[in-house]
This record gives structure tokens, C-alpha cells and sequence, in this order.
């Protein structure tokens, strides 16, 4: 990809959006036949699969836990989901991604209802243009309550970050590229609680307080999208009685 001389050109990002729009945002519930529940986000180019499994008896058995359920993440990124081919199976980069995703959604889940057994997530992406992680936050929250799992909230999530001395909301594969900070956040939204808060880059104290304030307002949006996803696949309709 080569750098562009501008990020912003009065006041509009390269693909139209003002700072503090998110890309278009489609999210299904369900997506998934033999996965106990999953999830299907599209967030401008990002294509991301979430399916859950469990909660079920832990398997290896030596890693069951008495007194609650394991919550196991797994992120990965297909061979062909972007531009230079990604060399298949774990990498550095995964295995922290699956982490933050685990320590994202475990606060929400009630894993002591059920000793002993696991609660597995996997996140597939199919394709990437900055804030897989976050778009994969968002489908598995949608995926775990899809598999009616007993949660305390939803987990939304965005990255923000700043570009040409501009806050922004929701960056893309360029911006994240040639911008100056990319900070994703995950929140529980009904508690307003944080997740999830990485940082590549540097913010000044003010502009932080920006840059979160912006991203929570972002998390309200994906929010409402996700209960209309859920809503979508379980309410029942008039004609059905
Ligand atoms: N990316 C890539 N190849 C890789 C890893 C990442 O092209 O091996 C791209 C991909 O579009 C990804 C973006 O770089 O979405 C930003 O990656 P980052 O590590 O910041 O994570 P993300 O923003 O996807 O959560």
C-alpha cells in the first residue's frame, strides 16, 4: 500500500466518512449451523466469523476447574484475508489477539454456573482491513449470547486513533498504517465498563480523553446493532404467534 500525501482532505477521510463515523456495519446472529452459537460482522471491508461452543465438559480433562468454567478464545486469520497471503496457523500476533479477546469477554460470562466445563470462541478472519480484533470482540459477544450463555452484558467494541493531528473513529488498513496512534477499546455498555485498551502510538492526556470518549460513543453504536442482530433471530414475529 503506498502512503498517501493526505489522510484527511477538508475535513473527509479518504473514504468519505467524517472523524467520528464508523464504516458501514452489518451484523448477523446465528450465522452458523453446527456451532452452538455464532455471529457474522461485516465493518466496512472486515469479514469476521465468530463461533462458540459450550458451555460442555473440558476436554483436556486436566485443565477442568473445579469451581468454573474455562473460557478459551481462538483468532485467526485466513491465508487469504489480506493483502500479502499470511502464513497459515498461530503466529505471535494470534496468540496475544486471543488473549485480549478472552480477558475482553470473561468479565461478562458467569462462568461459575458451570464448573468443570469450557466455553470455546473462535474468531475467523476472512477478511481484514484494521480492527479485526475489535470487529471479533463484537461477533463473539454476539455468538455467546447466541448460545445462550448467561451474561451480565454484551461487549462492544472499536478502535480509534489519530490521523493527520485528527481524532478518528473506526480506522482503516491505511490509516492505521500511516496514521500516527491506533487505539482499540472494548466495553461492557450497560455498565460502562473497559475490557479492552490497547495502544500503538501515543496520545497526549487530552487527547486520550478524546480518543475514549469518541471510542465509547462508538461502542453505543455497535451496541444497538448487536441487540437488533439478536433481536432479529429470536423475537417472535406477529404471524408466528
Ligand atoms: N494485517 C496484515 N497482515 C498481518 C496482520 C495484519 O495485512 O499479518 C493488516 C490487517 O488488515 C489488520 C491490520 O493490518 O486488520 C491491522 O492489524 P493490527 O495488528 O493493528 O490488528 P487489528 O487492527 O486488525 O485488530
Amino acid at each position: 500500500m503506498e502512503k498517501p500525501e493526505k489522510l484527511i482532505v477538508d475535513g473527509k477521510r479518504l473514504d468519505g466518512r467524517g472523524p467520528e463515523e464508523l464504516r458501514p456495519l452489518k451484523i448477523q446472529a446465528g450465522a452458523l449451523k453446527r456451532a452452538d452459537g455464532s455471529a457474522y460482522v461485516e465493518l466496512g471491508a472486515n469479514k469476521v466469523l465468530a463461533a462458540v461452543y459450550g458451555p460442555r465438559e473440558l476436554h483436556p480433562r486436566h485443565m477442568q476447574q473445579p469451581d468454573t468454567a474455562v473460557l478459551r478464545c481462538r483468532y485467526n486469520m485466513a491465508p487469504f484475508s489480506v493483502e500479502e497471503r499470511k502464513r497459515p496457523g498461530p503466529d505471535r500476533r494470534s496468540v496475544e489477539i486471543s488473549k485480549v479477546i478472552r480477558e475482553a469477554l470473561e468479565p461478562v460470562v458467569f462462568t461459575k454456573l458451570y464448573p468443570r466445563s469450557g466455553i470455546d470462541v473462535f474468531v475467523e478472519v476472512l477478511q481484514a482491513d484494521a480492527g479485526t480484533r475489535t470487529a471479533g470482540i463484537t461477533a463473539a459477544a454476539v455468538a455467546l449470547a447466541d448460545a445462550g450463555v448467561p451474561m451480565r452484558d454484551l461487549v462492544s467494541a472499536v478502535a480509534v486513533g489519530k490521523v493527520d493531528d485528527t481524532i478518528v473513529l473506526d480506522l482503516t488498513k491505511e490509516e492505521d498504517q500511516f496514521g500516527t496512534t491506533d487505539m482499540p477499546v472494548a466495553m461492557l455498555p450497560r455498565k460502562r465498563v473497559i475490557t479492552l485498551l490497547q495502544m500503538d502510538g501515543s496520545f497526549i492526556e487530552e487527547e486520550f480523553e478524546r480518543a475514549l470518549a469518541l471510542a465509547m460513543k462508538g461502542c453505543e453504536q455497535i451496541y444497538e446493532a448487536q441487540k437488533q442482530a439478536l433481536k432479529a433471530r429470536y423475537s417472535i414475529k406477529p404471524e408466528e404467534g
